[in-house]
């Protein structure tokens, strides 16, 4: 038997921030003031990294050890990716937008000994780590320390002063199994419970490769990727680390999320790729229609997370810059799949076809369907299942610190299951359907709220609408509309039935609308049905429409 020549070879991170540092010095962080850019070179990651890692070693940081980070995206967050994997230790990226009964809970389950904390979010974390008897370190960055309020088992610094004076170069260990923790995640919690992801060195190294390939995001070092996408979601879809990979420019928003900071940065940093939910993307789109502004310099902007509306693609197409369709969880870091039109679509309406589905697997997932009993389903573009993935980026289990086993339930035979019900057709382009928990199930016939709520928008006086089910005496559940219109006088039924009379069966049309100034959002920026429903239950909506009992 002929045995390969190869070397091995070891996926580590500090790898790649030593690669990074020495190949792309000129390569750039940029975070936006509100007014200008502050930038930091890889060259000075690397050297601030080095001296993070040696002050963290101070405080007796090991291999293993959690690291969390309650942060906005911007160069410090950007130095805490490259120093704590690199050394060993393992990067928690806490939400800052939890619940705070979440937050504790998440603190004490990955049981954070150090903590860095942007001082404008440290009142909040102050009242967390009150209850979280473990922490023992707060580093507060861009404030001062006083910003936090420490419990007496807990040691404040100043991050600048934390970091001075330490040499800029470090001896990374050379034995860090590439299969070994990473970065820990907690899933934003949409349909339950948050479950914590971890992340290998090797899963994250793969996955930069290919958020670098054409099967991916395409990202080069010509690229300025704006990653609005908070780095505590899915480590802002694995972009910090793309960047230091390919040498592209990496443009932080930090706390400046809503519409008109994000177009004032995007006019003086001129991103060429953008990532974020569509929530986001949608509150650009009517700022843009309110104050026109040129963002052709964008050549993509990657949309995920939640389904995009197809009226939003022909947006942003308008505004020339393209929206490219992609899906993906917390579980799976998060590329699951992409939507770019097979070679050889020329004509923009065929090609419109296939970016409004999920699109195709890259090379390292492997996806498929099965039916209730877990068979295999075809690839017919019209059967629908529960998707299931594999891959070495896609989590096999949820953290537990005791070593059980979590939530069994979400694997089967080694793949994830997704909780997605998706179609996939025969050219490989997967279109999700709905979530299991959101399909409407009305007199035996299943509707799905993705393509309702698509239809809802797609009627240009509608800013934004979510569609759940609701208890119906006569068919179970039927379709509830809660939606934001552009003024008082669009706020009528009849108009929208009749709007949606050409667009989807007549069984489908929704009876029961309201109408609000805004629809609740996670802690991630996607509609918040679970708000939702709770809210509908308790009557908390003035419902119009609603048929008389039978
Ligand atoms: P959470 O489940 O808490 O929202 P995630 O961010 O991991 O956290 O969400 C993953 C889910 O988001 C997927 O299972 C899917 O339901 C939904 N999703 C992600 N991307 C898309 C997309 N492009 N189209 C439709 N749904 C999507």
């Amino acid at each position: 038997m002929i045995q390969s020549t190869m070397q091995g070879g070891n996926l580590s991170l500090a790898t790649l921030v030593e690669y990074s540092r020495k190949s792309f010095p000129e390569g750039r962080v940029r975070t936006w003031t509100g007014s200008a850019f502050r930038d930091i070179s890889f060259a000075e990651i690397g050297e601030q990294a080095a001296q993070l890692a040696h002050a963290l070693d101070g405080l007796g940081v090991g291999r293993g050890d959690r690291v969390a980070t309650f942060m906005w995206n911007n160069n410090e967050h950007q130095v805490v990716y490259a120093a704590v994997p690199s050394m060993g230790a393992v990067l928690h990226t806490l939400n800052l937008r939890l619940s705070p009964e979440q937050a504790v809970f998440i603190l004490n389950h990955a049981d954070d000994k150090v903590i860095l904390v942007d001082a404008s979010v440290a009142p909040m974390l102050s009242a967390y780590v009150a209850q979280a008897p473990g922490v023992r370190h707060v580093i507060v960055v861009n404030g001062p320390v006083e910003s936090f309020t420490a419990p007496d088992w807990v040691t404040v610094h100043a991050y600048d002063e934390f970091i001075a004076g330490q040499p800029t170069t470090y001896n990374w260990p050379g034995d860090i199994d590439e299969r070994s923790a990473a970065v820990l995640c907690y899933t934003s919690g949409t349909t339950g419970d948050p479950k914590g992801v971890v992340y290998s060195h090797r899963s994250i190294y793969l996955h930069s490769l290919t958020a670098t390939s054409t099967t991916g995001v395409g990202l080069s070092n010509r690229d300025s990727m704006l990653a609005i996408v908070p780095m505590f979601h899915v480590m802002s879809w694995g972009l910090p680390y793309a960047v230091m990979m390919c040498g592209a420019t990496m443009i932080m928003p930090d706390r400046f999320l809503q519409p008109e900071p994000l177009l004032a940065m995007m006019a003086e940093g001129r991103p060429t790729l953008a990532a974020a939910v569509p929530t986001i993307w949608q509150g650009v789109a009517a700022r843009l229609h309110a104050a026109p502004q040129d963002i052709s310099h964008l050549r993509e902007v990657i949309v995920g997370g939640a389904a995009v509306p197809h009226t939003m693609i022909r947006a942003f197409d308008e505004f020339n810059a393209p929206i490219t369709h992609a899906w993906g969880m917390t579980e799976t870091s998060p590329l699951g799949s992409i939507a770019r039109p097979p070679a050889g679509i020329d004509d923009p309406e065929e090609a419109f076809a296939y970016r409004v589905t999920q699109g195709r697997f890259p090379p390292l997932v492997a996806g498929r369907i099965v039916d209730d009993e877990g068979n295999e389903l075809p690839w017919d573009g019209e059967t629908s299942g529960e998707l299931e993935v594999s891959g070495p980026w896609i989590t096999g289990a949820y953290y537990q610190p005791d070593g059980n086993v979590s939530a069994p339930d979400k694997f089967h035979d080694g793949w994830l299951r997704t909780g997605d019900v998706a179609t996939i057709s025969p050219d490989g382009y997967m279109r999700i359907v709905d979530r299991t928990k959101d399909i409407i199930k009305t007199g035996g016939e299943w509707i799905s709220s993705v393509e309702l709520e698509n239809a809802v928008m797609s009627n240009p006086v509608v800013l934004e609408a979510t569609v759940i089910g609701v208890p119906d005496a006569k068919w179970d559940e039927r379709p509830f509309v809660l939606a934001v219109v552009a003024s008082e006088a669009d706020a009528d039924i009849e108009a929208h039935k009749a709007f949606l009379a050409d667009l989807v069966p007549r069984w489908q049309i929704p009876e029961r609308w309201s109408f609000v100034t805004e629809i609740p959002k996670t802690s991630v920026g996607k509609f918040d049905k679970k708000a939702v429903r709770s809210r509908y239950a308790e009557g908390g909506y003035e419902v119009f429409g609603e048929p008389a009992p039978e």
